[in-house]
């Protein structure tokens, strides 16, 4: 364009139609091509990173939730939210921006210096050397503006972390009065952020500087060295006017290259952590396929497991379990606080696997079994139980693969004895569920429903101190009837006991304490030893007195 621009005004102005027309439709011609295909081309690479971001999402979403419980453990849940939110946001934008861009500037930087060259190889020389040097003080300024974004990056983050742990805990901060602090704690990540940016802003100057200066310095460069030329007869005014004109595309060229490979860099650096996530293996338990058994009865073998978690790898939990469950016999386990009852429950649902041992069901290894399936035969109420933000219905039928109706959810909620408060809501089996507005009892019933709906071969029961208020009763009577519901199969009950109630009703008592069975069997017979259990029992006893 430069070159046909150049040649149609040098030819108005020699007077020569022919050439002056010819190149004015060119350029008309030129004009709307160009416009076209630069239409077609941010069209269809906007379209390629709609595609690649749903996709780069979808990746890295299913690819966490084929995880190990224990990666959980490890990783934050924020850290991962905004992994899946801005940075494959950003990720995409390699593609979709950054790419399409460098491959049109290179095109159109390459066109310019092959024109100069042609026009006068000391003047392309002479252009090329500045847009090196433009370039070397570009990746200099955009290796800073790497490490200020991954900064800027990390302190949003902390800032935005601080405010949502504040916000989610808005009802302790008022009781404490400390919005003075948490603001504090707030404001200075926000400092952080501001004084990278300022710092960035005043490089994002002095690169502005370098750049005008050196962009004008070609084209005065070019004037008087040309200008001596046109002087001396060696290059005529045409060829100058077209050297300026490439000259500008060239850097301009250069400038927006540089540009685009300092935020390819960019984006590459903050979407490590996403191909990283990405690349993750799915965890053993998704991948295996295990057998099968024929029919589940409930009978539950712990042979010599020990355990520690992987997040603290130092700190035995369970050491030298042997425990064996009857087929639909009722198990309390009691033990005091961190002795390790909810990790026993853990492995028996194989959210995590044993350092040593071998846990049985029916005679065979939990490890060869088909996870998936089994969990389907087991119903498990958390000691807290967060519900989803949905309906109650639907929380209750959460993970039900067979067929309901709604006779069977009220049934479920009946036995659990959680219609009554149920029925009393506005509006009813449709409420939506929010987290805050259930008591821990109230969402422990409708936990209990969900596991009763299920109707498993084996069903546990952590039960929640949190729960002992007013509606005690009602409480203990939904799990002592989810632990004797008769009506369709016996099953075999594993309870987390934490009152007297549910631990009359167990065939046999399991007393932990450091990790360790210390005490085994009835309750009178643990009374007569007058051990731990005789001691909490005693605690409690008097705790209610
Ligand atoms: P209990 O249910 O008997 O109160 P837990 O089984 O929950 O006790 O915990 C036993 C021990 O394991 C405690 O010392 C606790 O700190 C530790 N623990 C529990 N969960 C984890 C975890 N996810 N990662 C690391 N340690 C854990
Ligand atoms: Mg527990």
């Amino acid at each position: 364009m430069p070159s046909i621009l150049t040649e149609s005004i040098f030819a108005a102005q020699s007077g020569d139609a022919v050439v002056f027309y010819r190149n004015s439709k060119l350029l008309a011609f030129l004009c709307i091509t160009s416009g076209i295909c630069s239409g077609l081309r941010s069209g269809c690479f906007g379209i390629a990173n709609i595609i690649l971001v749903k996709r780069l999402r979808e990746t890295l979403y299913s690819a966490l939730l084929s995880q190990d419980i224990s990666f959980f453990d490890r990783e934050a849940v924020g850290d991962l939210t905004s992994r899946l939110g801005a940075d494959c946001q950003r990720l995409s934008l390699v593609i979709a921006n950054d790419i399409h861009l460098i491959l049109r500037n290179v095109l159109q930087g390459t066109g310019a210096l092959i024109n100069l060259l042609m026009l006068s190889w000391p003047l392309a020389v002479s252009a090329l050397f500045i847009c090196c040097v433009l370039s070397l003080i570009f990746l200099r300024y955009g290796r800073y503006q790497k490490k200020a974004a991954k900064l800027v990056q990390d302190f949003t983050a902390d800032a935005n972390e601080a405010a949502q742990e504040t916000l989610s805990l808005m009802r302790t901060v008022r009781v404490y009065g400390t919005e003075k602090k948490e603001f504090g704690r707030f404001e200075q990540w926000l400092d952080k952020v501001a004084f990278i940016n300022i710092r960035e802003s005043v490089a994002y100057g002095l690169w502005s500087v370098s750049f005008s200066t050196l962009y004008r310095a070609t084209q005065v460069i070019a004037v008087v060295l040309g200008g001596i030329s046109i002087m001396s007869g060696r290059v005529s005014a045409e060829q100058l006017t077209k050297y300026v004109l490439y000259c500008e595309w060239l850097i301009f060229a250069t400038w927006r290259v540089t540009d685009n490979v300092s935020s390819l860099m960019q984006s590459v650096g903050a979407s490590e952590k996403v191909l990283q996530l990405m690349d993750l293996l799915p965890s053993d338990q998704v991948l295996s396929k295990g057998v099968k058994l024929q029919r589940v009865t409930g009978h539950i073998q712990f042979v010599n497991v020990s355990f520690r978690y992987p997040a603290r790898a130092k700190v035995p939990v369970l050491e030298n379990i042997n425990l064996s469950i009857q087929a639909h016999e009722v198990v309390a386990i009691v033990g005091p606080s961190g002795s390790g009852k909810s990790t026993l429950v853990n492995l028996l649902l194989r959210l995590y696997e044993p350092i040593a041992g071998q846990i049985y069901i029916e005679d065979f290894p939990l490890r060869e079994l088909d996870i998936r399936w089994l969990r389907g035969k087991i119903g498990f109420v958390p000691q807290e139980p967060h519900l989803f933000r949905m309906s109650i219905k639907s929380n209750i039928m959460y993970g039900c693969s067979r067929e309901i109706e709604d006779e069977d959810i009220e049934l479920a909620a009946k036995q659990a004895y959680a219609h009554e408060f149920i029925s009393s809501l506005p509006d009813g089996y449709e409420t939506i569920v929010d987290d805050g507005l259930l008591s821990g009892g109230q969402k422990q019933r409708i936990a209990i429903a969900r596991a009763i709906l299920r109707d498993p071969a084996i069903l546990i029961l952590d039960e929640a101190t949190s729960a002992l208020d007013s509606e005690t009763e009602h409480y203990v009577k939904g799990i002592l009837h989810a632990m004797r519901n008769d009506i369709k199969a016996k099953r075999t009950v594993v309870v987390i006991a934490h009152r007297l109630s549910t631990i009359d009703a167990a065939d046999r008592i399991v007393v932990m304490d450091g990790g360790r069975i210390t005490e085994m069997g009835k309750h009178t017979e643990l009374l007569k030893m007058d051990g731990l259990y005789a001691n909490l029992v005693k605690a409690r006893t008097d705790a209610l007195a």
